[in-house]
């Protein structure tokens, strides 16, 4: 079998949270395309179910959308266990669901601090914990967590200390799973995307206007584009990438390297 084959990803089971759109939809569609089935869960079961039927009718796999606050243990635990039920396990688990607030550090609520650490970061601990649980029973599985080179570097010129903060974390806790679970078969990575054209960026009133100057900034002169996040994760999903965890992968067209 050649290395495009071995690659594949027929009959895993996969859950993408913030599955619905941006780069949570365009990495399912390269998990489906693959052959995998996908759970889509999303705080926007609307968008959710249209993206899952999509994956159906373009792909051939069995796709379903589920309802849950990623922040909610309560909606974790009942998302794992509508996957199981419909999927009868768990083989990959995409952790991307985020957010980013805007605002400068001396005017930020609580409230609003909260929000972002608890969506981002920890959202992220509550379902690889969950997917953590079922995959180190059944023997093994891939987890995937959404970092940002926010984690890396601060962003300029908008203020978002929560955000990088939440991102930085993700990154350290995602190196943490995957040692507590290396022996157990249990791998864990990340990613950490630079600037990606979603609503997030090229519709929020904040940043949008800034997409000029990251741009005049970045050495690739541009954004990245959902897609571009695609291979990576497919490799990071599949069985080739069997001696890969503990890992973060910078995808950022080199704007963290200046
Ligand atoms: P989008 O805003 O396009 O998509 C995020 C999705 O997550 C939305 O469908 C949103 O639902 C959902 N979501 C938000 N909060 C929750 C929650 N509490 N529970 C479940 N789902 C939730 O963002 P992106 O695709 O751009 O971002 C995806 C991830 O990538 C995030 O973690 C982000 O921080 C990260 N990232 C993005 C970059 C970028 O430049 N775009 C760069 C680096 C990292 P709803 O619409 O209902 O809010």
């Amino acid at each position: 079998m050649g290395i495009i084959e071995k690659m594949r990803l027929d009959g895993k089971k996969i859950f993408v949270t913030g599955g619905a759109r941006g780069i949570g939809k365009s990495v399912a569609t390269a998990f489906a395309e693959a052959g995998a089935d996908i759970a889509i869960v999303d705080l926007d079961i609307d968008e959710a179910t249209k993206t899952a039927k999509e994956l159906e009718e373009n792909n051939g796999i069995k796709s379903i959308a589920i309802k849950a606050d990623v922040t909610n243990p309560k909606d974790v635990s009942a998302m794992i266990d509508t996957v199981l039920e419909n999927f009868g396990r768990l083989d990959v688990a995409f952790c991307n669901a985020g957010i980013c607030l805007n605002i400068p550090a001396e005017e930020m609520t609580f409230e609003q601090w909260k929000k972002v650490i608890d969506i981002n970061l920890t959202g992220v601990f509550l379902t690889a914990q969950a997917a953590g649980k079922v995959m180190l029973k059944q023997g093994g599985g891939s987890i995937i967590n959404t970092a940002s080179m926010s984690g890396h570097i601060v962003n300029v010129p908008q203020p978002q200390a929560s955000y990088n903060a939440s991102k930085a974390g993700v990154i350290q806790l995602t190196k943490s799973l995957a040692v507590e679970w290396a022996t157990r078969n249990v791998r864990v990575n990340c990613i950490s995307p630079g600037y990606i054209g979603t609503e997030l960026t090229l519709n929020s009133p904040s940043l949008k206007p800034l997409i000029e100057q990251w741009n005049e900034m970045a050495p690739l002169k541009r954004m990245g584009r959902p897609e571009e996040l695609q291979s990576i994760c497919v490799y990071l999903a599949g069985d080739t990438s069997s001696f890969t965890t503990g890992s973060d992968f910078v995808i950022d067209g080199a704007f963290t390297a200046i």
